[in-house]
C-alpha cells in the first residue's frame, strides 16, 4: 500500500513537473516583429524577460518587409507584436487589418492620447521630435520662429530639406494639412521649395552636414540625429530651434507598437506592451536612440534634456496616417521631390 502511493506521488510529481518546466510548450513566449534594430529593442526584452520569466523572439526587417509578410500570412503567422517607428506606417498596419485592439487601463494611463490611436490599435513607446538645426555661424535664433515661416522669401537660398520619399517629412506636411487645410499648405510647401540651396537630400544627417559645412542655413531633422551627429563632432557649428512655440508646437511623431490580429499569446503580448510603457522600460525605449519618453512621468536622459524643453503639438499623430497620400501628392504637386 505505501509502495503504491508513493509510486503514484512520483508520477503524479512527474506529470506535473513535465507539464511546467520540461514541456517548451508551455514556457509563456512573445513573437515580435520589429522594424526597429536589434540594439534599439534588445536591452528592454531582455529586462522583461528577467522581470516575468516570458520570452520575447524577434526578427528585424524594414516596416514594408514586415507588414507584407503579416499580410501574407495571415492567421498563421508566428508574430505577436508588430514594433515600428512612425505613426504613419503604424496607421498603415492598423488600415491593412493586422492589429488587433487592445483594452488597457494600463496603456491608457502611461501613454498620452496623442500618442496613441484612438482605435487603439497601435501605442506610441517614444516620441521622436522632429525641428530645426541651424548653422550658429550664420543664423541668429531670434530669426527663427516656424516651419511655415521657412516658406518666406527671406530663407532663398538658405534651406535644406531630406527628401519628400521619407516618411518623416510626408507627416509633418500631413499634420500641416490637418492645421492648415490643403490650399495654404501647399503654398507653404512651395515656399520652401523655392528657398531650397541644393535639392531635397538623402537623410536628415546629410542635411545636417550641408548645414554645418554653410552651403545652406537651416534644416528640418528628427532630434536624434542631431544628437548622433553632435556625440561624433561636438565641434560642429549645428544648434537645435524649437519652432512654433507660440502657436501649434513642435511637430511630433512616435515609434510604437501593436497586437497582431492572429495573435496567440495575446495575455503575454499585452504584458510586454505594458511593461515597455513603463516606467521602468521607458528610459531604456528612449534613451537607447536618444529620443523622448512617451510615459510623462519619466525625464528624457541627461544629453537630450540638454537640448532644452519644448511644446509639443497635441494634435492625434494618426493624422499623419490618414493624411498621408494627400501630403505625398501635395508634394509632388508644389515640386518637393
Ligand atoms: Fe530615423
Amino acid at each position: 500500500m505505501l509502495k503504491l502511493n508513493s509510486y503514484r506521488f512520483f508520477t503524479v510529481t512527474f506529470f506535473f513537473i513535465s507539464l511546467f518546466v520540461i514541456n517548451p510548450a508551455h514556457a509563456e513566449q512573445v513573437v515580435v516583429y520589429s522594424a526597429r534594430i536589434e540594439q534599439l529593442i534588445k536591452p528592454m526584452f531582455d529586462a522583461f524577460t528577467k522581470d516575468t520569466g516570458i520570452q520575447v523572439k524577434y526578427t528585424t526587417d524594414n516596416e514594408g518587409a514586415l507588414l507584407a509578410r503579416l499580410k501574407a500570412e495571415g492567421r498563421n503567422t508566428p508574430a505577436d507584436m508588430l514594433i515600428t517607428a512612425d505613426a504613419g506606417n503604424l496607421w498603415e498596419a492598423a488600415r491593412a487589418g493586422v492589429l488587433k485592439t487592445v483594452n488597457s487601463e494600463i496603456l491608457e494611463t502611461n501613454i498620452p492620447t496623442h500618442l496613441r490611436d484612438p482605435q487603439q490599435q497601435w501605442f506610441g513607446l517614444s516620441i521622436r521630435a522632429r525641428t530645426l538645426v541651424y548653422n550658429t555661424q550664420k543664423v541668429k535664433p531670434a530669426d527663427l520662429s516656424t516651419y511655415e515661416d521657412l516658406a518666406n522669401p527671406e530663407w532663398k537660398k538658405r534651406l535644406c530639406l531630406r527628401t519628400s520619399k521619407k516618411v518623416y517629412n510626408q507627416s509633418l506636411v500631413a499634420m500641416m494639412i490637418a492645421e492648415h487645410g490643403e490650399a495654404e499648405s501647399e503654398k507653404i510647401v512651395r515656399g520652401w521649395v523655392a528657398n531650397l540651396a541644393t535639392d531635397p537630400l538623402s537623410d536628415d544627417t546629410r542635411a545636417m552636414e550641408f548645414v554645418a559645412a554653410g552651403r545652406c542655413d537651416v534644416t528640418l531633422v528628427n532630434t536624434y540625429y542631431y544628437g548622433r551627429l553632435m556625440k561624433n563632432d561636438p565641434t560642429l557649428p549645428l544648434a537645435i530651434f524649437w519652432p512654433n512655440q507660440n502657436n501649434s508646437g513642435v511637430h511630433v511623431n512616435i515609434s510604437g507598437a501593436g497586437i497582431t490580429r492572429h495573435s496567440r499569446n495575446e495575455g503575454a503580448a499585452i504584458k510586454l506592451l505594458e511593461y515597455l510603457s513603463s516606467e521602468k522600460a521607458q528610459n531604456l525605449f528612449a534613451d537607447v536612440n536618444m529620443e523622448y519618453p512617451v510615459n510623462p512621468k519619466v525625464k528624457p536622459d541627461s544629453t537630450v534634456a540638454a537640448w532644452g524643453s519644448f511644446k509639443q503639438n497635441p494634435m492625434n499623430v494618426a493624422k499623419a496616417g490618414e493624411l498621408q497620400t494627400v501630403a505625398v501628392k501635395l508634394m509632388d504637386r508644389a515640386g518637393y521631390r
